[in-house]
């Protein structure tokens, strides 16, 4: 299928070292007419140390809700994790108390959100949301943890940093403020860090410039990544390897270069074609016709199907099984046979 340019190659760095394992996850919403949304039914996957993966989709393919169960932020009732396993070296995050858990967020896995002023809080001073954070989690005394804060906004780029700590979330435009919430997120230097839609909200030329902090920070603290994005250009950016996610589920799983080079799985495809290519004309850039199903009224068969433009009969009768396409790559399709068999199409 289809190649496309990727502006710069990221790092490629030994990875064979699990940090997290998430196997078998469901997390449902039970709705109030008695539907269930089945947002993340059933998702596999893992993330290296040092790594940097990508979770790739349309708003309402379960990326986020997927990024929330494993921070066990899904509120219930209406949703619940039904099933499953996130283990963070080995450590069953299913299996902790609240607690514990609120101790792993912000200790061992940091989040930075799309948009900054929800996180941060607009009657305290950025110092102090640092400060906060390094006395909560590192333990420190409140002066060490001022002057680290002043040096943690240094590390990602406020020149200013003294002024900058004096200020409040509102003085700051939107990209200081993710500036602000990646200080905080690396405040505790977690072996996680989350990113779900970390630039969405930023121009472009901010966009570029979040993007190469979080490579940078990456390298110097040595975290794994998790990023949350619907746009494949930012992943081409940053990412090591690249999870798809369709109807609450994974459809493909690849590193980014083989994804960008050949994409497998149609709906991949057809992501790719609808982003902007510099070497070809603008006019030429296709959408996804239709819309992502609703978690609670699946069709039966693959959930792509009313989408697809290679659909067949099975497609309608039967929801494909993720296999194992070659030694490094999955695919959801009936398009493809294990271990890299074919047996027609794209
Ligand atoms: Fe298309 Fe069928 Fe593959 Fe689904 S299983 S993506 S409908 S070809």
């Amino acid at each position: 299928m289809q190649s496309q340019q990727i502006n710069k190659e990221p790092s490629t760095i030994d990875v064979n070292d699990s940090l997290l394992d998430v196997k078998g996850l469901k997390t449902y919403f039970y709705m109030r007419h008695g539907k269930t949304a089945k947002a993340v039914d059933d998702v596999s996957f893992s993330i290296n140390k040092g790594e940097t993966v990508a979770l790739v989709g349309e708003s309402g393919s379960g990326k986020s809700i997927t990024s929330l169960s494993i921070m066990r932020l899904i509120q219930s009732p209406p949703g619940k994790i039904v099933e499953g396993s996130i283990k963070l070296e080995g450590k069953e995050l299913l299996a902790l108390s609240e607690n514990e858990m609120s101790k792993v967020r912000g200790n061992e896995i940091g989040m930075i959100f799309q948009e900054p002023m929800t996180s941060l809080d607009p009657v305290f001073t950025i110092g102090s949301q640092i400060v906060e954070s390094l006395m909560k989690h590192k333990m420190m005394k409140k002066k060490e943890a001022y002057k680290q804060a002043i040096e943690l906004l240094k590390i990602v780029g406020f020149a200013r940093a003294e002024k900058i700590v004096k200020e409040f979330p509102h003085q700051l435009s939107g990209g200081m403020r993710q500036r602000v919430m990646i200080a905080i997120a690396l405040s505790c230097n977690p072996k996680l860090l989350i990113a779900d839609e970390p630039t969405t909200a930023l121009d472009v030329t901010i966009q570029a410039q979040i993007l190469n902090l979080m490579v940078d920070m990456k390298e110097r603290f040595g975290s794994s990544v998790l990023l949350i994005t619907h746009d494949l250009g930012v992943v081409a950016e940053v990412a090591n390897r690249v999870l798809v996610m369709y109807g609450g589920q994974i459809v493909e799983e690849a590193p980014v270069k083989d994804l960008f080079m050949d994409a497998k799985h149609p709906y991949t495809e057809a992501l790719l074609e609808s982003i902007p290519n510099i070497d070809e004309d603008v006019e030429r850039l296709e959408s996804i016709p239709g819309t992502v199903p609703p978690a609670h009224n699946f069709p039966q068969g693959c959930r792509f199907a009313d989408r697809c433009k290679y659909v067949m009969d099975i497609c309608r009768e039967e929801n494909p099984k993720l296999i194992e396409h070659n030694s490094n790559r999955k695919v959801r399709c009936f398009l493809y046979k294990e271990e890299g068999g074919f047996l027609s199409g794209g």
